[in-house]
């Protein structure tokens, strides 16, 4: 497979060995801007790199132009079938659309939508889904498999090379987790476009965690996707803390305070759950690049202590303190919070 093709998006970049960019998408109505405005401003906050809004009519494709004007994170205009929305959304400024060029009614329009992304240096994102397959592949393949999906993706790809459109992602979405590991890998063998990774309608906060994490994190285990979205049927700020913590756990977020902690057992001599979720929740945003261990015993305790930047091992209404491997004292219970926030602080600085 070649080289995984660069695509900008307003002033950030994916694909070509770039990060890989967290979206997610606003729940409230797009032309209700001041709504629109602070539910970005939210996602941003917790590490969105990337927003999209819905644009279902007009009034919404229009409002892209203020609610650009007050945010300062790359904005996409989520379309579907109607080519006049894609012109009027990239003319009020939108830094991408997510459109599929075969389902918005001819040629000639899908022409028009390249030439003018192409004009402005607007990416465009092919979206497939599963659930909304054209007739005739579904025919051909008896239903929404990888290769069905897959072959989707390039009838839209091809529709934009033929204008000499290549900035180009895809996504190719199910809701079935193992369709859609399988069609993002032959995705990946068949074209260099950036992947946008999702697992779709994954379903509430608990079994969306579990699909979205099995599905995006083992295509990113080996090397497939740009840029990802976890889907939820929640608030989307809880989408991009999942997003972020699943880049966490495969080494592929910069930055930031990763807690390992222990499960707890009859060894446990201190209250160790309430006290790894403070800091856990106190540290969230906190910058750097540490590795913080919260054990509660001396079996384990000290060797993931040690091995961390600075950890505790929970003795008997007490915890020793571990500093880059070394024991550096020894804090009561009740004292083990504030002593890790006050050490972290001073480290930030020097790791
Ligand atoms: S570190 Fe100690 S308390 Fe924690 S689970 Fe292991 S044995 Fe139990």
């Amino acid at each position: 497979m070649s080289k995984i093709r660069r695509v900008k998006i307003g002033d950030i970049f994916i694909g070509g060995g770039e990060k890989i960019a967290v979206q997610s998408m606003t729940t409230a109505y797009t032309a209700d801007v001041p709504k629109t405005v602070a539910q970005i401003k939210a996602l941003s906050e917790k590490g969105c790199d990337i927003v999209r809004v819905a644009v279902p009519d007009e009034t919404s494709a229009k409002a892209i132009f203020d609610i650009k004007n007050q945010i300062d994170i790359p904005l996409v205009a989520d379309i579907h079938f109607d080519y006049r929305l894609a012109l009027t959304a990239m003319e009020r400024g939108v830094d991408k659309i997510r459109i599929n060029p075969g389902n918005i009614g001819g040629e000639d329009r899908a022409k028009m939508v390249a030439e003018e992304a192409k004009r402005r240096g607007i990416p465009i994102r092919i979206g497939v889904n599963g659930g909304s397959l054209d007739k005739k592949l579904l025919e051909k393949y008896g239903s929404a498999t990888p290769e069905a999906m897959v072959e989707s993706a390039l009838e839209h790809i091809q529709i934009l090379e033929k204008y000499n459109f290549f900035d180009t992602v895809v996504s190719i979405k199910a809701s079935d987790v193992k369709k859609t590991i399988a069609a993002y890998r032959l995705a990946r063998e068949r074209f260099s476009y950036p992947l946008h990774l999702g697992v779709t309608e994954a379903g509430t906060y608990e079994s969306g965690i579990v699909k979205s994490s099995i599905g995006i994190g083992s295509l990113l285990a080996d090397g497939i996707g740009e840029t990802i979205r976890v889907s939820l049927t929640d608030d989307p700020v809880r989408e991009v803390e999942a997003g972020r913590q699943i880049l966490r756990a495969l080494g592929l977020l910069e930055g930031g305070i990763e807690i390992v902690s222990c499960p707890t057992c009859a060894r446990c001599r201190i209250n160790l759950i309430p006290i790894a979720k403070e800091l856990s929740k106190r540290l969230e945003n906190v910058g750097g690049n540490l590795k913080v261990a919260v054990m509660g015993c001396a079996v384990n305790g000290p060797g993931e202590a040690r091995d961390a930047d600075i950890g505790v091992a929970g003795g008997d209404g007490e915890a020793l303190l571990f500093k880059k491997g070394e024991i550096v004292g020894k804090i009561p219970e009740d004292k083990i919070i504030e002593t890790l926030l006050d050490e972290i602080e001073k480290m930030k600085g020097t790791n």
